[in-house]
C-alpha cells in the first residue's frame, strides 16, 4: 500500500496506517478503507497512533471502549486513565462519524500526554495541534449530530422579582435561588436575595 498524501517530513500522516492495519487484521469490512469498529481493532489504531507520535506510554496503556450509557456526548476521553469512551449511536452514522470522534477524543489524551501535569485548556491550542497531528485540522469542539435528548417537561416555571425573566425548571427548585443575569449586572455575580426567584402564580 502506499501512504496517501505526505504533507511535509516531520508531520506524521497518520492515514496510510488504517491500510497497513486493515491487512495485518485481516479484516473484511462492508466501509473498505475502515476496519470492524469494535474496540479492539479501534484500542490498536490508537495505540499504533500514539507510537508514531512516540508517545509510548499512551500506546501501552490506551483502551477504546463503546458505553451505550452514553446520551449527547459523542465521545469522551479520560486522562490519565488514558480511556476513551463512544457513543454507539456513532454507529448509526456515517463511519466517518466514528473515526473522526476517535481522533477528536485522541487528541485530548495526545494533549494531555504531551503535557503531563500541566494546566491545558481541553480544546485549546495543545489540542489543536494534536488534531492536525491525527488528520483532523480545523476539528471543532462540539459535535452536531442530532443525537436524541430526553424531552423533559419544564412545568415548573420561576420569574425574577427584579427584571421579570422566567426561568422554567424541570424539578422543582428546593434552596433559594437568584437571577444569574441580575446578580452578575448588580452584584457582582455573587447570590443576593432581591434577586431571588420566586414561584411564577399562573391566572390561567
Ligand atoms: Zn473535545
Ligand atoms: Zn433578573
Amino acid at each position: 500500500m502506499i501512504p496517501v498524501i505526505c504533507v511535509s517530513k516531520s508531520k506524521l500522516q497518520l492515514e496510510f496506517r488504517w491500510s497497513s492495519l486493515l491487512t495485518a487484521l485481516k479484516i473484511r469490512s462492508a466501509y473498505t478503507a475502515y476496519p470492524t469498529l469494535d474496540d479492539q481493532s479501534l484500542t490498536a489504531w490508537c495505540a499504533e497512533s500514539a507510537k508514531s507520535l512516540g508517545l509510548i506510554e499512551l500506546s501501552c496503556k490506551i483502551k477504546v471502549y463503546w458505553n451505550p450509557r452514553m446520551r449527547t456526548t459523542a465521545g469522551r476521553a479520560w486522562w490519565p486513565d488514558r480511556k476513551i469512551e463512544l457513543n454507539p449511536k456513532l454507529k448509526e452514522y456515517n463511519p466517518d462519524e466514528v473515526w473522526r470522534t476517535l481522533k477528536h477524543e485522541l487528541a485530548h489524551l495526545v494533549a494531555y500526554e504531551r503535557n503531563g501535569r500541566r494546566r491545558i485548556d481541553p480544546h485549546g491550542i495543545e489540542w489543536q495541534t494534536a488534531c492536525e497531528d491525527l488528520g483532523i485540522p480545523g476539528e471543532r469542539p462540539y459535535h452536531n449530530l442530532p443525537f436524541k435528548r430526553r424531552k423533559l417537561k419544564r412545568k415548573h416555571a420561576y420569574v425574577c422579582s427584579n427584571c421579570a425573566t422566567e426561568i422554567k425548571r424541570v424539578r422543582p427548585i428546593k434552596r433559594p435561588v437568584a437571577c444569574y443575569d441580575c446578580c452578575r449586572k448588580f452584584n457582582n455575580g455573587a447570590y443576593h436575595d432581591r434577586f431571588r426567584l420566586v414561584q411564577e402564580k399562573r391566572s390561567n
